[in-house]
């Protein structure tokens, strides 16, 4: 199958006082129809900042470079309105915190029914029935009282639901979504992940979900890109990835956790810091944080190469590793 979206050596530049950052390089991944592709990386890996690429959402200063392809059809040409009425069309779009991108003067029913109204051209009516269906198909109770609600009178939880809401609407596609539970209380993050793949199934969406969270990860995604300063070091499925990974960043993500089934996650407990963009570390931009660094690492840069069945993993000991089984915490059995 022709995948949804397709990002090829993507580039992005941001440019500013103190010269160029070149925040993402080269990163590849695509996501098919039905499945859910999730890009886990620390703050700062430029998880973030691909996604804004592909929706258009990049500040002035940012520059892209190489290929997005949605249905086939190139993305990173469109300007203004163009770019606008496309994203709007083709991607739902939710991000961490409901509460900035919702209007706290407009009820959510009635901010749910505009959008019907916009792009679809519905009547006040019409609109608003479906804004409840709308409330009920993500879960939300007695959605004829919560319509009429503002933003505020609603939890964290409910906020978030709405936002899924409101980004289903047009039925899109593409769901796009960045760290959307990080900001709710651990008690409904699962529920809301849950609404999520269920919607996902239900649409026949396909779905890039961006979070630095392992739990989430494990819960929701069919395969998985790893970030690190810029670059994807690690792409496969989730099977692979979290439990085989072939890259020594992943692998100490992973062994930074107890146990996978307890996954809590934050992804802090490599020793060191990832570097700053603007400053990256000669050849492998791991190699002053990782175990297995060698002086060919600090050297020369490692491509992705083939460390599994279609997985891949930027780093010059894949193969080495992974046979000795040093990166393989997660094996089965
Ligand atoms: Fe570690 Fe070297 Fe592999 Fe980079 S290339 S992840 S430094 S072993
Ligand atoms: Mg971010």
């Amino acid at each position: 199958a022709v995948p949804l979206l397709e990002v090829e050596g993507l580039d992005v530049t941001f440019d500013t006082l103190g010269g160029p950052v070149h925040a993402v390089r080269g990163a590849d991944w695509s996501v098919r129809q039905g499945e859910t592709l999730v890009v886990l990386g620390e703050s700062g890996s430029g998880k973030s900042v691909s996604l804004h690429a592909v929706a258009g959402l990049l500040p002035a200063n940012g520059h892209t470079a190489g290929r997005v392809r949605f249905q086939g059809r190139d993305v990173l040409g469109l300007r203004g309105a163009q770019l606008r009425r496309f994203c709007a069309e083709n991607y739902g779009m939710v991000f961490q915190d409901p509460m900035s991108s919702l209007d706290p003067s407009f009820t959510v029913g009635d901010q749910i029914a505009e959008i019907l109204r916009v792009h679809r051209g519905a009547s006040a009516k019409d609109a608003w029935q479906r804004a409840m269906d709308l409330l009920s198909v993500v879960r939300i109770d007695d959605p004829a009282r919560r319509a009429k609600q503002y933003p505020h009178e609603l939890s964290g939880g409910m906020r978030q639901r709405v936002m899924i809401a409101m980004a289903i609407a047009l039925d899109p596609p593409l769901f796009l979504a960045d760290e959307p539970t990080t900001a709710l209380d651990t008690s409904v993050r699962g529920a809301v992940l849950e609404t999520m793949i269920e919607l996902r199934d239900r649409l026949s969406m396909g779905v890039v979900l961006i979070t630095h969270d392992i739990g989430v990860a494990a819960a929701v995604a069919d395969r998985v890109a790893v970030m690190y300063a810029g670059r994807v070091v690690e792409y496969g499925t989730a099977e692979q990835v979290l439990h085989q990974p072939g890259h020594p960043y992943t692998a100490a993500l992973l062994g930074s956790l107890p146990r996978l089934r307890r996954l809590r996650s934050t992804l802090t407990a490599i020793p060191g810091a990832p570097p700053n963009a603007a400053r990256l570390p000669a050849g492998c931009s791991f190699h002053p944080r990782c175990r297995f660094a060698t002086d060919r690492c600090a050297e020369e840069l490692p491509v992705l190469q083939l460390s599994g069945a279609g997985q891949v993993a930027a780093c010059h000991w894949t193969e080495r590793l992974s046979a000795d089984g040093d990166l393989g915490y997660w094996r089965a059995g």
